[in-house]
């Protein structure tokens, strides 16, 4: 009762807007982005490459056998397998915008548990999440790292167990080779040793998860796995909010 009468108050007096479709909100209280907007963010329709959670074309094209995109097939990536929540377009890519570069970190709640039952298979069995780090220049400017937020709300212990050793240039536009390139040695385990080990004891034989906001060819998600690999985890997989989907194969 006071609750709706709150929200009828701040919709009426601050008529705030929904953050992904510029519509007024009818109960702000619920958060930034209105309800349709959240119906909206749907799942990546099948067929999916197994490995990569890609967009496949069509059952008639997919190699049953594998049921793996193209790209995988031809350079297998470090980890087992990647999901998303949805493909980064329309409302979700709003709600990631919002999230990241306007500092809506409320949104990484609803926005993990929607991680949380689309990614259940890569979330099954894992022992923990490992959000992608961002430079620490980067982090120090916006405040936050959003796959942080966002690895809290999937119920896994979170492992800071990687650093971003460098700054790599802005990975849209690039070609996958370069994305590679841009990303070489540019992830390491973190500087702090633990009693002398390089890498956090807490990834050896682990099931890992790694968390981030979105991922378009699975580039920088390779590079966090060799490391996550190389610092004795057994197995590496992916979930992130977004899939930036890459329709030719
Ligand atoms: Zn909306
Ligand atoms: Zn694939």
């Amino acid at each position: 009762m006071v609750r709706q009468l709150a929200d009828g108050l701040l919709a009426v007096l601050l008529a705030p807007r929904c953050l992904a479709c510029g519509h007024p909100l009818e109960s702000p209280l619920g958060g930034p982005v209105c309800p349709s907007c959240w119906r909206a963010v749907v799942p990546i329709p099948p067929p999916l490459c197994l490995v990569c959670g890609d967009a496949l074309p069509s059952w008639r094209q997919v190699d049953l056998a594998s049921a793996c995109c193209a790209r995988c097939r031809r350079l297998k990536p470090s980890w087992t397998v990647a999901r998303a929540a949805g493909a980064y377009e329309g409302a979700l890519r709003e709600v990631i915008h919002g999230l990241k570069y306007e500092g809506r970190r409320t949104l990484a709640a609803p926005l993990g548990a929607l991680m949380r039952t689309r990614g259940a298979e890569v979330l099954e069995g894992a022992d923990l999440a490992v959000p992608v780090p961002l430079h620490w220049r980067r982090r120090h400017a916006r405040g936050f790292n959003q796959a942080e937020d966002l690895a809290r709300h999937l119920g896994l212990p979170v492992v800071r167990a990687l650093r971003r050793v460098r700054p790599t240039r802005p990975q849209s536009g690039l070609t996958a080779a370069a994305r590679r390139h841009n990303l070489r040695r540019a992830f390491a385990a973190p500087r702090r040793g633990w009693r002398g080990r390089r890498h956090d004891p807490r990834i050896e034989d682990a099931c890992v998860v790694m968390v981030d906001d979105v991922s378009t060819t699975g580039a920088t998600l390779d590079a966090c796995a060799q490391v996550l690999l190389a610092g004795g985890a057994r197995e590496v997989r992916a979930l992130t909010a977004a899939k930036a989907i890459l329709r030719r194969l």
